[in-house]
């Protein structure tokens, strides 16, 4: 027994958890809904037998039931930054005096009048835009922050700046999560795949073009100090070659436990898994397509529809009975 689902034949019936305590499974009174997230979902349902098959047996797993459809259709918004140096004295962050200071002014200024440099999301503005007029819809989104960027902010940045990122809101690349072991305290393997559709490269490549046009715009100019890492970066070759060095997720993973009417699709409409009972996936993980835009409310509305098909399937399953 290790963490994941446990199930009685083809019934998910409860999960099995581990804690300080050690191992204990947990019953459930009517079905086990899943909500590992994107990446983690499809390792919970692996380690519980169900998964592509080979794959399994190439770990020493059981095969409860052999869906290539779970772990696979992983996509992301993929991401890229440009950021600036600021000159002078402006409300932007970076690790400096003066921006101490401002800070330190800051927490009075929020505790008595609950507003100031500290009430800020840090991603103060954004935009969808089309990386050609001719796209019908926006296929770019713009986040806008007021600090430098470097590797997720896991990199001290010293003095203040500015940095946008572009993400792609419709990438037609794949990625996938399988399994590095069946140890359940084991990461996963995650290949996001990231650019491997010509298409992503190019609208990357021209939304790297439209953001760095909007930073350089005449109004930014007085907060406007050096292009920090991409000034060299000009020619369509050299941008790609950025793009493909640097851009990374924007935290947005989705896909991989898709939902849709196919047999290779892991869930049904109403988030049931296909294959067994009594076990639904509730999560980002079941989007067949990413949204056009941030996720974290999609999610939430999906959830609320789990609801609704919980109810449904219950009292369906009472009326039967
Ligand atoms: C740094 C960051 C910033 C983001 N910013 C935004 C934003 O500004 N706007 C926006 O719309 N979206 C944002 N997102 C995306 C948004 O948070 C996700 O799309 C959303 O939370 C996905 O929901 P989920 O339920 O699928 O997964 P999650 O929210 O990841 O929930 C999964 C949960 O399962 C738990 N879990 C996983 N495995 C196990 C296990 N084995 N045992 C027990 N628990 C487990 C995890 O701890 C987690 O709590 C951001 C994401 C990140 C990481």
């Amino acid at each position: 027994m290790s963490p994941g689902c446990c199930s009685k034949g083809r019934r998910a019936v409860g999960v099995v958890c581990r804690d300080a305590g050690g191992e204990r499974e947990v019953r459930a009174t009517r079905e086990v809904l899943l909500s590992a997230g994107a990446l983690l979902t499809p390792q919970l349902l692996m380690l519980s037998g169900i998964g592509p098959g080979e794959h399994l047996q190439s770990l020493g797993l059981p095969v409860l039931f052999d869906q290539p459809g779970v772990g696979a259709n992983l996509h992301d918004h993929i991401d890229v930054v440009q950021m600036f140096d600021s000159p002078g004295n402006h409300d932007l962050f970076g690790l400096s005096l003066p921006g101490m200071v401002r800070a330190v002014k800051g927490i009075f200024e929020w505790r008595r009048e609950r507003r100031g440099m500290l009430t800020t999301n840090f991603a103060e503005a954004g935009g969808f835009i089309r990386s050609r007029p001719e796209e019908p819809i926006p296929d770019l989104q713009l986040h806008f922050v007021i600090g430098k960027l470097v590797d997720h902010g896991r990199k001290t940045q010293f003095g203040p700046g500015f940095s946008c990122h572009v993400c792609l809101l419709r990438p037609l690349s794949r990625g996938s999560v399988r399994l590095a072991s069946p140890d359940p305290m084991a990461s996963p393997l995650i290949d996001p795949n990231f650019l491997a559709e010509r298409d992503d490269v190019d609208r990357m490549v021209r939304g790297f073009k439209l953001m760095r046009s909007i930073l350089h715009a005449p109004a930014l100019a007085p907060y406007r100090g050096r292009e920090l890492g991409t000034a060299a970066v000009v020619t369509d070759g050299q941008i790609e070659t950025f793009i493909r060095d640097h851009a990374d997720t924007i935290y947005h993973p989705v896909g991989s436990c898709r939902m849709g009417p196919a047999s290779t699709d892991v869930v049904d409409a109403h988030l049931r898994v296909r294959g067994v009972s009594g076990l639904r996936v509730v999560d980002a993980s079941i989007m067949p397509r990413i949204v056009g835009g941030n996720t974290n409310a999609p999610v939430i509305m999906l959830a609320e529809r789990a609801v609704d098909f919980i109810r449904e399937d219950t009292a369906a399953q009472r009326a039967a009975a």
